[in-house]
């Protein structure tokens, strides 16, 4: 596959991102500021939070992950665009991850702003102090391990990452559910809101038809794609999703994508068709590991037999789980367009369509 590279609209952003460093805050174009809250432990580093200016104060386009480090370097970017925390009247979250809406509720704590999500990720998030709810997710992430085929001996190390959950369900509630083709009252604003379903259930774009640029979350990003997989709070087949997600958005006229990591750049649609293309071949490789293993084989099977950016042994525990439950979204995906045929069990089976005639 050829390989495409976009071009990035900030070059000091994208120098920071490739040397390891946290770029600066910077102002994107007037009354638009990109402002980079860190993110703990976790190869992406930060977070971009895009800072909306308002007559009264600014909006902001996600929030951080919920730390001290996060919290200040937001107030120490809200101060460089000329404001304090108190400022904010709104949050704009992408996405109910930890990374985008943790630190949601400390900001509506200091300034009173609402909290805005599309109403699938707002029936995720759980009350705080529910811990019987996250008992009950990493059991039901245990279901979805054990029908993958998942051995045995791995099976708790993979789901007890309840820490991972935890940090998703200890959220604060949204005030306002922001539907898809939603217009956001933000004066001098005329910021539009795009369902985008797929690495989550409620992810949401914003467009700015008049300033031509697109709030893309973690759904369009430079270099790496979002995790679309299937586990207890997905949807059926999020790879479907995820696919017309991408078509729904490819057709904006905007010369300019802001994503939530890495860096921004200007080729929304020919980024968009490079992401279809890799899912593409990715299909095509899955249903050739299904027709050469013949007499059935498990997801997890299938996972360890696909090309991963290193060795199978090498990738840790938590991102096998994950690269099973991305593997079991591509599976998902070619049973229901009947590539590939499923037989339930503990595990599931998987077989090349045509052994099914
Ligand atoms: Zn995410
Ligand atoms: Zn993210």
């Amino acid at each position: 596959m050829a390989k495409f590279v976009v071009t990035p609209s900030s070059e000091a952003q994208r120098d920071a991102w490739l040397g390891g460093t946290i770029p600066e805050v910077e102002r994107v174009r007037p009354g638009l500021w990109s402002v980079p809250v860190p993110i703990p432990i976790n190869p992406l580093r930060y977070v971009l939070v895009y800072v909306l200016e308002l007559p009264d104060g600014v909006a902001i386009v996600d929030a951080g992950w919920n730390t001290d480090e996060a919290y200040a370097a937001l107030a120490a970017g809200l101060r460089v665009a000329g404001y304090d925390m108190t400022d904010v009247k709104g949050v704009l979250v992408t996405h109910l991850h930890p990374d985008h809406y943790g630190l949601a509720g400390r900001i509506r704590e200091a300034s009173g702003a609402w909290i805005a999500l599309h109403p699938a990720d707002a029936a995720l998030v759980h009350d705080r102090y529910d811990e019987g709810a996250i008992d009950a997710l990493v059991a039901r992430e245990r279901a979805v391990l054990v029908r993958s085929g998942v051995p045995e001996l791995t099976l708790d190390e993979l789901a007890g990452a309840s820490m991972m959950i935890r940090h998703m369900v200890s959220m604060a509630k949204p005030d306002r559910l922001v539907e898809d083709g939603e217009r956001l009252d933000l004066p001098g604003w005329d910021l539009r809101a795009i369902w985008t379903p797929g690495h989550s259930p409620g992810h949401l774009c914003f467009v700015s038809p008049s300033r031509k640029v697109l709030f893309s979350g973690d759904h369009v990003l430079a270099k790496i794609t979002p995790i679309v997989a299937v586990h207890p709070q997905s949807g059926p087949n999020p790879l479907a999703d995820y696919l017309d997600s991408l078509a729904a958005v490819r057709t904006l006229d905007v010369e300019e994508v802001l994503p939530a990591h890495e860096y921004r750049f200007l080729e929304l649609a020919e980024r968009v068709d490079y992401v279809m293309a890799h899912h593409d071949e990715r299909l095509a490789e899955i249903e050739r590991v299904v027709a050469a293993a013949g007499d059935g084989v498990s997801c997890w099977a299938v996972a360890t037999r696909l090309t991963w950016s290193r060795p199978w042994e090498t990738i840790p525990p938590f991102m096998r789980r994950a690269a099973n439950n991305e593997t079991l979204a591509h599976l998902t995906w070619l049973e229901a367009k009947k590539r590939v045929r499923r037989v339930p069990g503990e595990p599931d089976l998987w077989f090349p369509e045509a052994n099914s005639l």
